[in-house]
């Protein structure tokens, strides 16, 4: 029997809306600050797509477009500037800052009370304590999956592949705080599948195309793939999607293909839920991030 899949795109649209709802009702409507540096057209895409959530919510935004050759210092005298704009409820400096920034640096400076990213080791702290402020945006989202389809959490293995400080530490502690139990593997991990095979809720955030194949995978799992990894090589996309004719085809036409963490049929074959890449956990991470900018102006403003 397939496994159901956990729709990222539905979910998105019904807390955007919940968001829009909540900010046309309050007086101001909540402030977002988008530091975007130099002309990485990937960076370029991904605030262009913060910016249209935030006209689609009602949240009034800004993009400040420094130039490539921005000293650390010059980064931090921004920072200070938006941390001390009473206008500007959340700040998001996209990454990857040029190399002769100190990323730690910068992102150390921003005001937790504005790191709408949930970043900021104040906020990472408060997560790790039980008293979460601003949590970072794709972890969040996948609870909210889990959540709004009914998938019950309390009481379940929870395995997450992953330790980055973005989402497999964050997620984890958030499956803790809903009461799963929870393992954390990484690339050390002794018999990752053996491991991978106690899941009731399995989460792979690891960036290796289809490395989760069926061994990893107790039959009735529900699948959270968190990867995002571009196919280019037909070998690759023939042997990941030979499930799938229709993917094969379109790689064809196009000369790409996106590909989660988890092979995509044996995930759909075995488990009882997933999310599916695309439109699976992704779509969840800008919904998260109008969220997160709403709490930190409701939250600021007592
Ligand atoms: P990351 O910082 O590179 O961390 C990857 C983690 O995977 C590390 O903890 C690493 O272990 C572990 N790992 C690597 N190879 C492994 C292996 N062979 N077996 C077991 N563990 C292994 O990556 P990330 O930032 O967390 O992102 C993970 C994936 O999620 C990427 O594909 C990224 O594009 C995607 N992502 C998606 C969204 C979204 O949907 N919006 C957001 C963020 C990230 P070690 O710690 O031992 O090195």
């Amino acid at each position: 029997m397939a496994g159901r899949i956990l729709n990222g795109n539905k979910i998105r649209d019904e807390i955007l809306e919940e968001v829009r709802q909540e900010v046309a009702s309050m007086d101001k409507a909540p402030g977002l600050a988008a530091v975007l540096v130099g002309e990485d057209p990937a960076s370029q895409i991904y605030v262009r797509n913060k910016i249209r959530a935030c006209d689609k919510v009602g949240i009034r935004s800004k993009t400040l477009r420094p130039s490539a050759d921005i000293t650390t210092e010059e980064m931090l005298n921004l920072v200070a500037e938006l941390n001390a704009d009473d206008d500007v409820d959340g700040i998001l400096v996209q990454l990857p800052l040029p190399k002769q920034v100190d990323e730690q640096q910068v992102l150390l400076a921003v005001d937790p009370a504005k790191d709408v990213d949930g970043f900021h080791p104040s906020n990472m702290g408060a997560l790790a304590t039980g008293a979460p402020q601003l949590v970072p945006c794709t972890p969040a989202g996948m609870i909210e999956i889990l959540k709004r389809s009914d998938v019950p959490i309390s009481g379940k293995n929870a395995v997450v592949i992953g330790r980055s400080n973005i989402v497999g530490k964050p997620v984890a502690l958030l499956l803790l705080m809903e009461n799963a139990t929870v393992t954390i593997c990484h690339s050390r991990t002794a018999d990752l599948p053996a491991v991978c095979r106690q899941a009731d809720i399995l989460v792979a955030a690891v960036g290796r195309p289809a490395i989760v194949t069926r061994e990893y995978i107790k039959p009735g799992a529900v699948i959270l793939d968190v990867g995002i990894n571009r196919l280019t090589e037909a070998d690759d996309v023939d042997r990941i999607f030979a499930h799938a004719p229709k993917r094969i085809e379109r790689f064809r036409e196009k000369g790409t293909a996106l590909v989660g963490d988890v092979h995509p049929g044996d995930m759909a074959e075995l488990s009882s839920a997933y999310t599916p890449v695309p439109g699976g956990v992704g779509p969840l991470t800008i919904a998260m991030l109008m969220k997160n900018t709403l709490q930190a102006a409701k939250l600021r403003r007592g």
